[in-house]
């Protein structure tokens, strides 16, 4: 192993710099040259791909984004793109690849893998989707801009005595919803695991009322709904006053937390070591606090576990 490449691919995340950082500093230190490959997949394919350097990733440990930019490639889903990608990286002189992404930019390392290249995925997106970790990079700073929201959308909530119904990204997963509910004493939350209640959530509401509550807070996961749509419901069924607010990609940028530079540092140090190891097809994980790598198909497989008991604990604290 001489030469690594690495990529951003997919939904950009808090942290993916640290982890840039992490390739190309482990990397040198190893004496192996890196080479950043600008826009994901879609790069690839075009041969765009820049040599980093120790410099390359100074100050860029505290900010969000990904100073390689991030791309969704369509032609890389198709046979012939895979093997221009393929083809590229030969050109380039390089034996391995970090893609850092979720399960999308996974399935594309796959198919390198099964193409000859010497590939490891590191798992990069706020939406904590990816079924093999306990943690994705980036999810932890989203739960707190998040939780930084609610304590600001409860003192105006709490001042005009109203239900607020607060939509978060997560795509199908409701771990953000979730998390960021029971952080912020969510009265509800509603996620696309649990389904929704309108009947439940509106009691529950009303209980909360009768017991002296003056606002709530309803936590709503993207995939399970329209904030607006729920709000009108709920607004209908109590006859409390509701608001909506939808977060949207405020939730995608801001400095990464502490929790998430330290997973990005050793999962992108890990990846290299792996390579120099002679380690393909991998992906990096984060289970019960340890990190360990897996096969990239046994993680594809895998089904995302919803963290039932916190939701049961959600319920119980907000009674
Ligand atoms: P996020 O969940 O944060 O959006 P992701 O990695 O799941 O991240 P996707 O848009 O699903 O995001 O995938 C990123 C890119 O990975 C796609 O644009 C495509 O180029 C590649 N990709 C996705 N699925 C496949 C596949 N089945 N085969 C080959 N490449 C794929």
């Amino acid at each position: 192993m001489k030469k690594i490449a690495i990529l951003t691919s997919g939904g950009d995340a808090p942290g993916m710099n640290a982890a840039i950082r992490a390739v190309v500093r482990t990397a040198i230190y190893h004496h192996l040259d890196v080479v950043g490959v600008i826009r994901g997949y879609n790069g690839l394919i075009q041969g765009d791909m820049k040599p980093m350097d120790l410099a390359s990733v100074s100050d860029i440990i505290h900010r969000g984004g990904t100073i390689l930019y991030s791309a969704r490639s369509k032609e890389f889903k198709t046979e012939e793109g895979q093997k221009k990608a393929v083809q590229q990286l030969k050109n380039a002189g390089v034996d391995g690849l970090v893609v850092i992404g979720g399960d999308g930019s996974f399935r594309g390392a796959q198919k390198l893998s099964q193409l000859g290249i010497k590939t490891i995925g590191i798992p990069g997106t706020i939406d904590n989707d990816i079924s093999c970790t306990d943690y994705t990079i980036g999810f932890d700073t989203v739960v707190n801009t998040v939780l930084d929201a609610i304590s600001k959308i409860r003192d105006t909530s709490s001042s005009h005595e109203r239900t607020n119904i607060i939509e978060v990204m997560g795509r199908n997963c409701g771990d953000i919803a979730l998390y960021a509910g029971l952080a912020g004493g969510a009265e509800a939350i509603i996620v696309p695991e649990k389904g929704f209640d309108i009947e439940a959530v509106c009691k529950k509401i009303l209980q909360g009322k009768a017991r002296g509550k003056r606002h709530s807070i309803v936590l709503l996961a993207e995939g399970e709904g329209n904030a607006y749509d729920v709000g009108k419901h709920i607004q209908q069924k109590t006859g409390i006053e509701t608001r909506a607010t939808i977060l949207g990609y405020i939730q995608r940028g801001g400095s990464p937390s502490a929790f998430d530079r330290i997973l990005a540092s050793k999962m992108g140090s890990m990846a290299v070591e792996l390579l120099l190891d002679d380690k393909t097809s991998r992906v990096i994980c984060i289970r019960n606090n340890h990190y360990v790598d897996i096969d990239i198909d046994e993680a594809l497989s895998m089904k995302k576990q919803f963290n039932d008991n916190f939701y049961e604990l959600s319920q119980i604290l907000s009674i």
